[in-house]
């Protein structure tokens, strides 16, 4: 037994530093140990590096581990990644420690210590399908090909859930393991039953719903192996599995496989990591590729498998795209354009059900006062609340603050306060009236959004009471868009596609991915024909154009010459260096402090594109001022370039100055508010 333990320990430091402790004897302490240590007058959590014989620390300097988490261990193959991991994101030991080891893990117990749980229903073995050729050949591509990343472009239900079952199905026969990673709003009870249903109980998901106790339960049965396929959400990534023998993600473009809170990293790069370690294949499927996974397989990095028709041969629905300036012109102010509307009520009076999509939770956006402007802000944050009607509240979507309706504006006085743009919760309202008018009285209008669906089981019973009741309409956020299959909906209307365009350059790439998807939930069974209506003030704009026409390769080629024109990934690299804390000043202080080092290396070097310094466009969320250096890096030396930038952060947070805020490091960033 070793003497002596290098720990990473779990304090606010900025650095890499490990601190060496005793092994108290009889105590079986290896590398990758979570233990608690004594640190000044504090007990904290710590992770065992390394052991060894030898310390240079003098003896009375030392002193022993206070305890050891049973169970916790930190997988070789993870404890062996970590520098890379490090290095590549720029992140400390202890932040990617943290990944390993969900909160859930090291602070909670266990609910049934590890036992095999019991399934509630989610449970009957179902068959596997006949693959069509397509399917059959991606099968057998990604068997024989070794550590490669295979970019799997298949149409919406074209089969490639079928596909990714059958490759475990063969990696499970060789006795390896499998993680299969969803986007956190696509890990449906659906998707789960489906796995568990076909796989039974080796199935373990890792997704941030869980409870504590559960949570760790599942962690357990993966870690001790008798899990043997994870299906999570992006931190499953770093889900505790040995031999693993294929790692796919679903719905690759999606954005929150990018994180966007500290620990900063790309599940992708990731994945990729752990698969070379593995000698293993990794999937990425989408029926939409971001730009720079179908870019990296055009270049030979990636290898593309195509799924061109749908599984059960039924047609891609038509997409109609609908002019709603024109529709208010010829005096039509309401919610749907007329075709719409008569085409909802043909498919509801025809028994088929509907889905209508909105990227807005509440009632309404941006409550105004139409006598003197007053605008309902968040006092914390600076963006306006959102009027919920359930609770007749204004509310915050980014912190916590909540604030009765007001009935008078709190300005002025005057009663003329507006709704502006609408929400789930109006569209259902108006919805009600609208059926109600059309003698439908009885179909039901089912909401989903984040709203209603955070208690346990919400989202299961309203999956449910939409699936059974047939006609009925489901209005929803996101949530709706992805991987669910209903049978019976036939017709889908995106309320207002234009609100994602918002100034980034991915702005189009999502817009096209969230429309193809959403269109993909409509007429997939045979008999129904499926309707899809698009209602946009800018018909015009090219990407409604290639949604129309399922041209993903049009709009691929379109987007990829721009990107290249005007220097985006992947002919740049953007770097992002965020700045919050609650005093301002300071913030902008630090922020000089690093800028002008990086003139000067510019000066120098030629490195960036573009840098400049800035107010984020939230410039204030949850009560902490929020300030940026966005850079664009010139590709060719993109490398050394954020290594120095890298320095230039490290630097700035040994500064007494930075003790008071929090900087953050990102590559390419999915979000820039
Ligand atoms: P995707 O993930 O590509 O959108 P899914 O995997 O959800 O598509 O498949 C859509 C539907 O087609 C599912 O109901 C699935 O069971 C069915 N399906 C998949 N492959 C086949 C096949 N080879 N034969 C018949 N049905 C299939
Ligand atoms: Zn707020
Ligand atoms: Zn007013």
């Amino acid at each position: 037994m070793a003497k002596y333990a290098q720990v990473v320990i779990d304090a606010v430091l900025n650095n890499n530093q490990v601190w060496d402790y005793v092994i108290p004897s009889q105590w079986s302490v290896s590398a990758g140990s979570c233990v608690t240590v004594p640190f000044g007058k504090r007990q904290i959590d710590g992770y065992v590096l390394t052991v060894s014989d030898q310390t240079t620390v003098p003896e009375n300097l030392l002193k022993p581990l206070t305890g050891l988490k049973d169970n916790v261990m930190i997988k070789p193959e993870l404890l062996a990644l970590l520098p890379q991991i490090c290095a590549h994101f720029k992140l400390r030991y202890l932040d990617v420690l943290k990944l390993f080891i969900p909160s859930a893990v090291r602070t909670g117990k266990p609910k049934r210590n590890g036992e095999r749980r019991v399934p509630a229903y989610q449970h009957k073995q179902d068959q596997p399908v006949i693959l069509n050729h397509e399917q059959q050949h991606a099968v057998a591509t990604v068997l024989a090909g070794g550590d490669e990343v295979f970019l799997l472009k298949g149409v919406t239900g074209s089969g490639k859930t079928e596909v990714y079952m059958h490759i475990i199905e063969r990696v499970l026969a060789v006795g390896k393991t499998a993680l299969v990673l969803v986007p956190e709003i696509g890990l449906t009870p659906q998707v789960l039953a489906n796995f568990k249903a076909r796989f039974g109980d080796i199935v373990a998901m890792l997704h941030s719903k869980l409870y504590g106790g559960e949570k760790f339960d599942e962690w357990l049965r993966v870690s001790q192996g008798t899990a043997r396929i994870v299906i999570g959400a992006r931190s499953a990534v770093f889900a505790p599995l040995e031999n693993i023998g294929v790692i796919i993600i679903d719905e690759e473009h999606d954005g929150s496989y990018q994180s966007d809170s500290n620990p900063r990293y790309q599940t992708h790069d990731v994945a990729i990591m752990r698969a070379k370690w593995h000698h293993c294949p990794v999937v990425l499927g989408s029926a939409t590729p971001s730009i720079e996974s179908f870019y990296r397989a055009e270049q030979g990095q990636y290898r593309l498998l195509e799924l061109t028709k749908r599984a059960n041969n039924v047609p891609l629905p038509k997409i109609n795209i609908v002019d709603m300036a024109h529709e208010i012109r010829s005096g039509n102010g309401g919610i749907f354009g007329r075709d719409v509307l008569a085409a909802l009520l043909a498919t509801l009076k025809a028994g088929n059900s509907a889905m209508i999509f909105l990227n807005r939770r509440g009632y309404s956006q941006s409550v105004r006062c139409l006598q003197c402007g007053w605008t309902a802000k968040c006092e914390n944050c600076d963006v306006s609340m959102v009027y919920h009607r359930d609770d007749e509240q204004l509310k915050c979507h980014y912190c916590a603050a909540r604030l009765p309706f007001p009935p008078r504006c709190p300005q002025c006085g005057s009663t003329y306060i507006k709704h502006g743009a609408m929400g789930t919760q109006k569209i259902c309202a108006e919805l009600e009236k609208l059926l109600s008018q059309a003698g439908l009285l009885n179909v039901p209008v089912l909401r989903m959004d984040t709203d209603n669906t955070q208690t346990k089981g919400a989202l299961v019973k309203i999956l449910d009471e939409f699936a059974n009741a047939s006609p009925a309409v489901l209005v929803g956020t996101q949530m709706i868009a992805k991987g669910h299959h209903f049978p019976r909906v036939d017709f889908v209307c995106v309320v207002n596609a234009d609100g994602g365009f918002v100034s980034d350059y991915r702005a189009s790439e999502r817009t096209f991915a969230l429309l193809t998807q959403v269109a993909g939930r409509a007429g997939r069974e045979i008999g129904t024909t499926g309707k899809v209506y698009i209602q946009t003030y800018m018909p015009n704009h090219y990407v409604y154009k290639f949604v129309q026409d399922y041209d993903y390769l049009g709009f691929y080629r379109r987007e990829i010459a721009a990107r290249q024109a005007t220097k985006y990934p992947p002919f740049a690299t953007i770097v992002r260096v965020l700045v919050s804390g609650t005093v301002d000043t300071k913030i902008i202080e630090v922020i000089k402090g690093m800028m002008q080092p990086l003139r000067d290396y510019d000066a120098k070097h030629q490195a960036f594109i573009y840098l400049g310094a800035m107010k984020c466009p939230y410039g204030r969320l949850q009560n902490k001022f929020r300030y940026q250096i966005l850079a664009r890096l010139r590709q060719e030396t993109a490398v050394t370039t954020i290594d120095y930038l890298d320095q230039i952060v490290h630097n700035a947070q040994e500064q007494p100055l930075a003790r008071s805020v929090k900087i953050f490091f990102e590559i390419n960033p999915s979000s820039l508010s």
